[in-house]
């Protein structure tokens, strides 16, 4: 490690920090890695205080929306030091982001070197309490200052860190789904397979209006024939049917690959239950409810790792699913995913990066 130039921050913002009421992206830690990405290379690489970096007003990722991100995060682990779970799979994941919005590829080992050196110095940002994390947030973008409608010369990665609070202040409680049968999200095609700004700008109006009824999320169908199922909210979504576990597949080219979503399929395999990638219709939802089949419904991400869907609204009918209770297959995999992350369990599949301090 330590083969980045380091500026240490004069003076610690940490004493800010509400620690019993974090909430999600409030607080910033004091360093931030980054790197830029000039005359066709990137330089090695630097961790620098956070503070405001300056802007020209024709920066053209602010006009034409070239930025891609990542989230994971790194837990407190009991036996000592710190769990970044996976980073090596959101280091691939951005590049395969970058690729799809012309931005260019940055070394995964790098990036996963940049992120554990950021953690060990601001390692006291790291919340104690079982639940809470160290979210930590790459953020890629075109850097140069032009309005032409071309793909930016420069671009520049930041990685920062913030403290959150555990998604669940008392226990995994079921949400509320709202079907949307007016917006869509991302069209095979487009680039609902990058985690890109776009596709957050575009899903805004839908979630505002859907919490304004009393819905926490938007279930999002395909654009085309607004039938098969894409994901919930910004975190991927998954059935349990007559015991099997059924999630749409990424070949359907609209959905985000989910590290969340690929660990709860590793897992259930493990644990020998029938697992299934492939299209689901909303109309398959209903038919499964109606027979009395759909025992759980639940969404996968790295935030909230399991979010049980207790009801789901489409076209003005109310199914409710479990009696609004968490199941015990959602409740396993909760169980099993905080346990590796908190360093609970054994990690035999050695998903956690491990920081020593
Ligand atoms: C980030 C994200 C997810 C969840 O991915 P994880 O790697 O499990 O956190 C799912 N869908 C969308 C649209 C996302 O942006």
């Amino acid at each position: 490690m330590a083969k980045f130039n380091i500026e240490k921050t004069k003076e610690s913002r940490i004493s800010e920090v509400d620690w019993n009421n974090l909430r999600f992206g409030v607080y910033f830690s004091d360093h931030i890695f980054i790197s830029d990405f000039v005359d066709g290379k990137w330089d090695g690489g630097r961790i620098e205080p956070y503070r405001a970096l300056p802007m020209e007003p024709g920066l053209c990722t602010l006009h034409y929306g070239q930025t891609i991100f990542e989230g994971l995060k790194a837990f407190k682990s009991v036996k000592g030091g710190a769990n970044i779970f996976r980073p090596d799979m959101n280091a691939k994941r951005l590049n395969n982001s970058a690729k799809m919005v012309c931005l260019p590829e940055f070394d995964t080992d790098t990036l996963i070197e940049g992120i554990k050196e950021l953690v060990m110095l601001d390692r006291q940002w790291i919340p104690q309490e079982r639940g809470q994390s160290l979210y930590i947030r790459p953020v890629m973008f075109g850097s140069s200052n032009f309005l032409g409608v071309t793909a930016s010369p420069t671009t520049r990665l930041i990685v920062m860190t913030s403290p959150v609070a555990s998604y669940y202040a008392e226990g995994l409680k079921p949400i509320k789904i709202l079907v949307s049968t007016e917006y869509v999200r991302a069209v095979k095609g487009g680039v609902g397979m990058a985690k890109t700004a776009a596709n957050y700008a575009a899903s805004l109006k839908a979630g505002m209006e859907a919490h304004s009824k009393g819905f926490s999320q938007v279930l999002w169908l395909d654009g085309v024939n607004r039938k098969d199922i894409d994901e919930v909210g910004a975190m991927n979504i998954m059935f349990v049917i007559d015991g099997e576990l059924i999630t749409p597949s990424l070949d359907k080219g609209s959905i985000l690959a989910g590290i969340t979503r690929v660990t709860v399929l590793n897992l259930a395999k493990e644990m020998g239950m029938k697992v299934t990638e492939r299209n689901i219709s909303i109309d398959e939802v209903i038919d499964a409810h109606n027979k009395g089949i759909l025992n759980e419904v639940f969404g996968t991400g790295t935030a909230a790792v399991i979010s049980p869907v207790g009801m789901l609204s489409y076209l003005n009918k109310e199914y409710v699913i479990n009696n609004m209770e968490i199941g015990p297959v959602a409740q396993k995999f909760y169980d099993t995913i905080t346990a590796i992350q908190y360093g609970e369990v054994e990690d035999t599949r050695k998903w956690n990066v491990k920081i020593d301090f």
